[in-house]
């Protein structure tokens, strides 16, 4: 019997902002076997991809250049008659200079079902990231992309740049910033005005955005002044000079500002998002990952007696996730607790998770600490009051021992743990030059400190340290960092109202 044949989506990545993927896209990519990436602009997706998928790096295959165009178009054929999934990402378009005409032929010869799912293209976002708008009323009724990669200089150059200069609308040049000098002599004698608006957007919709705009004749030494290069948009036209009043991403409050996140790459994302949407160049640096307990004697006991508890005490969204989850391991659910229980939660994340799960929690301290919940109990009397308190191995004695000090019989289960982990170099090196280091938990500071050493001494000492409340920035300061900011209220969104009034005032 033959394997069952798979199928592959060519899906356009968008031009680099991760916000820009179609739903489409996201969609396949979370339920794909397989994921070819391309050289370009797709880095920014991995989050998103299915964990258990296979990457495959078109860019760059281990030891090697990266894939020819056969290999890669061969690579697609292979993995779909391994009966996977297949996703090939492109970035922008796929049939925007991006070979994907090439590959689709390839997959039908080989008889693989295909389709393709449209991406954003650089050629149109990173103009409108930059504040051009393509075509505007009265200003340009047409826009042109062609690519520059041709050489202008040489006979064999398939672009007519003569033909084009005479055409009035925007010209849009992709790949063209190692030949700027030769395209803009030769628009310019086939009859463009030399002081027509040009501009040039390097990293559009990405953090690292850099734009210059200056003239038709001015733009190649502008753009050299500037250092900018690949990866850019060229726009020639009137529109580019309407950046000036249409431009918009400068006025975002972290523009500019790289920030770095140490969560847990699972739980990254919600802070990640929010940074960038503020206009912060965002380093996910998951410097741990959570680790469930699956079981162990305690988790057993923990539920055979769950419905006696009196009082069920969480601390983190984790651990209310990972006690449903073991729960329901053993054949229970929310309906096991006690009715009559006291379900505390430490913060508004962790009470919320609760609720999702159908426990109201009946408690959440006005400070989201551990002392904090003990000072809402207020010397309240808990003799003989069964306590459960589900968390992470490792957590601070105090919650349990303030709460047997009231005389409860507490029953601590572990039903997690935070293991190290170790961020690729690349990331490490980005975050030594960040502006801000942001931490969730004192766990997140110990190992961070691990990697790049005493006092976070290897981050040269720019990064402004974000700590979301007394117990991280006290782990801080004990392993030598100082902690410039933070949060009055210990939640993300409290983290990000601190980060961005220290950014305002700096
Ligand atoms: N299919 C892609 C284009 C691939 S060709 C698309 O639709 O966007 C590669 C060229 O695209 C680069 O040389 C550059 O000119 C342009 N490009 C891609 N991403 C870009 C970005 N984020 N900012 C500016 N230019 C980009």
């Amino acid at each position: 019997m033959s394997t069952p044949v798979g199928h592959v989506a060519l899906v356009g990545a968008g031009p680099g902002d991760p916000g820009l993927l179609t739903v489409r896209g996201r969609e396949l990519l979370g339920s794909a076997e397989a994921v070819v990436l391309d050289r370009l602009g797709t880095a920014q997706l991995i989050p998103f991809i299915n964990p258990s998928a296979r990457l495959v790096d078109a860019g760059k295959a281990p030891g090697r250049q990266a894939l020819t165009q056969d290999q890669t178009n061969r690579t697609l054929v292979d993995l779909a008659r391994e009966g996977l999934r297949v996703v090939r990402l492109k970035g922008g378009d796929p049939f925007v200079f991006g070979r994907g005409g090439e590959e689709a032929i390839a997959l039908r010869d080989a008889g693989i079902p295909y389709e393709v799912v449209p991406g954003i293209t650089s050629s149109i976002a990173a103009p409108a990231y930059a504040g051009i708008p393509v075509t505007h009323r009265a200003v340009a009724t047409s826009f042109t992309v062609v690519t520059g990669h041709e050489d202008p200089t040489k006979d064999g150059d398939q672009t007519d740049w003569e033909v084009l200069a005479r055409v009035p609308g925007t010209l849009v040049v992709l790949m063209g910033m190692g030949r700027l000098q030769g395209i803009a002599d030769r628009l310019i004698a086939g009859g463009r005005p030399a002081d027509q608006p040009a501009a040039a957007v390097q990293w559009g919709t990405t953090p690292r955005q850099r734009q210059v705009v200056a003239t038709l004749a001015t733009l190649p030494a502008a753009v050299a002044e500037a250092g900018l290069g690949n990866p850019a948009v060229v726009v020639i036209g009137d529109v580019a000079g309407l950046s000036g009043s249409v431009g918009w991403l400068g006025d975002r409050p972290l523009a500019g500002r790289r920030v770095v996140v140490t969560r847990a790459r699972a739980q990254a994302s919600g802070l990640s998002a929010s940074l960038a949407r503020l206009g912060a160049e965002v380093v996910e640096l998951p410097v741990i990952r959570v680790a469930p307990i699956a079981s162990s004697p305690d988790i057993d006991a923990m539920a055979a007696r769950i419905g006696e508890y009196r009082m069920v005490v969480l601390t983190s969204v984790n651990g209310v996730e990972q006690l449903f989850a073991r729960l329901r391991d053993h054949g229970r659910d929310a309906r096991s607790i006690s009715p009559d229980a006291l379900a505390v939660a430490i913060g508004p994340a962790t009470a919320e998770a609760l609720d999702a799960h159908g426990v109201v929690p009946g408690l959440v301290p006005e400070r989201f600490v551990a002392e904090g919940i003990l000072e809402a109990l207020g010397g309240r009397d808990l003799t003989g009051v069964t306590v459960l308190v589900a968390r992470a191995r490792g957590s601070r004695p105090e919650l349990v021992d303030g709460l047997r000090a009231l005389g409860a019989d507490v029953h601590e289960v572990h039903l997690y743990e935070t293991l190290a982990e170790a961020p690729p170099e690349q990331e490490l090196e980005r975050a030594r030059d960040a502006d801000y280091l942001t931490f969730t938990a004192s766990s997140t500071v110990r190992r961070f400190v691990d990697l790049l050493g005493p006092g976070g001494a290897a981050t040269r000492g720019r990064g402004r340290v974000v700590s979301i409340g007394p117990v991280t920035s006290a782990t801080a300061r004990e392993l030598g960092m100082d902690v410039q900011v933070e949060a009055a209220e210990h939640t993300i969104p409290g983290l990000l109202d601190a980060l961005l009034a220290d950014a305002a005032g700096g």
